[in-house]
């Protein structure tokens, strides 16, 4: 029986393909790589990551736990701002604190290390380098992640173990290197007698043509001029191109242009197409007009902006017909909603055979028990 659409189907050739790029990294450059699992939590594949990355990091209290209990190795944590009722649980799943500014560190740095715990301190190098994308810029003005020289405390410097930043998405190592420049003239004097330094994520290292022998040098000059342990958090890289979306044509229609609804929804299943925005890939497709038949292709909620994008196709599109997105593992499955009652789509993993195997479906009641 064909699999009930929409779903996503996560790939294991795709995903060891990056897992060993990633793996050869962190071997060459002498770093440790942790899945960042806020873009990527499919706990079910963490046995297979697991044989290739040193362990998770988690943005809160729910995430270090799936990181604790599914993943092991190390489990890292950061938050912009902890909770003081779920502190003490959370010293029973990670093993690295980050903090976001010297009152953090204050209020929670000393339970941490009664705990036997590693603590840092998210800085701000105040060096942005990627243009368009504001709201995932951690150094525009007035950003309330990580803490700016003019904040640093120099008083907190005996508790701290390491330091973090985190200012790339979907980046190459050239704007690492420009961000480690300005990092180094800033924090460098506290970098020596740190044991770790962390480069957050957003280094798109598995994309073609990313310069892995740039980043190479650039962990090794960190290790070799402070001495620390290196650290990268990638959520995106880990599982580039490795996740695809599923979804059928419910309906055909023509409104000025051909239109298609499809049982997928950009509003519910793949929101970032709405928020970041972006145009999500679809298989043997093109650009509007390039090929013979183009459609504007939505979801079928009754949010008007449901919309996917315009592409074309060699084909007419009929009812029934499937449309498969890529790149549909990456903040996607982490950030689906049952707005407009939608259901959710079901989880498909596909063995390095060839072979597919439904992992999980979702029904009403995964709908109805957030509500009341
Ligand atoms: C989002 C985030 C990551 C992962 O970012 P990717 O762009 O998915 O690689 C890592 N560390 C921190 C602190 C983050 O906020």
């Amino acid at each position: 029986m064909p699999m009930r659409t929409p779903y996503f189907v996560v790939d294991e050739t795709a995903l060891r393909h990056n897992l060993e790029i990633l793996k050869d990294v962190s071997e060459r450059a002498g770093c440790k790589i942790l899945l960042a699992q806020k873009a990527f939590s499919m706990f079910s594949v963490y046995p297979i990551i697991r044989q290739y990355l040193a362990g998770t990091t988690a943005s809160g209290l729910y995430e270090a736990r799936l990181g604790h209990e599914h993943f092991g190795g190390a489990t890292h944590v950061f938050s912009p701002a902890y909770r003081p009722d779920e502190f003490e649980e959370l010293l029973s799943y990670a093993d690295d604190f980050v903090f976001n500014s010297p009152a953090q560190v204050r209020r929670f740095g000393p339970l941490a290390k009664a705990a036997g715990k590693s603590i840092g301190l998210r800085l701000n190098p105040e060096c942005s380098t990627q243009e368009g994308h504001a709201i995932y810029d951690p150094c525009s003005p007035g950003s309330r992640l990580g803490t700016t020289l003019a904040n640093f405390d120099e008083d907190i410097l005996p508790m701290l173990d390491g330091l973090h930043f985190h200012t790339l998405c979907e980046q190459g190592s050239d704007a690492l290197e420009v961000t480690v420049q300005a990092f180094e003239e800033k924090f460098g004097k506290y970098l020596h007698g740190m044991k770790w330094l962390n480069l957050g994520g957003g280094h798109h290292i598995t994309r073609n043509g990313y310069d892995i022998d740039l980043l190479v040098r650039i962990v090794t000059h960190l290790r070799e001029t402070y001495n620390v342990e290196v650290y990268l958090e990638p959520g995106e890289a880990v599982v580039l191109n490795a996740g695809f979306l599923v979804s059928s044509v419910l309906d055909v229609m023509h409104n000025g242009m051909g239109i298609a609804i499809l049982d997928a929804s950009a509003a519910c299943h793949m929101p970032d197409v709405l928020e970041m925005p972006y145009r999500p890939p679809i298989l043997n497709s093109g650009e509007a007009n390039e090929k013979a038949h183009t459609y504007r292709l939505g979801g079928p909620t009754c949010l008007a902006g449901d919309v996917i994008g315009d592409y074309s196709f060699d084909q007419p599109l009929h009812i029934g017909d499937q449309v498969v997105f890529g790149d549909m593992a990456l903040y996607t499955m982490v950030k689906t909603n049952t707005f407009n009652g939608m259901g959710l789509p079901s989880i498909v993993w596909r063995d390095a055979s060839g072979k597919e195997t439904l992992i999980k479906s979702f029904g009403y009641e995964d709908f109805k028990t957030r509500l009341s």
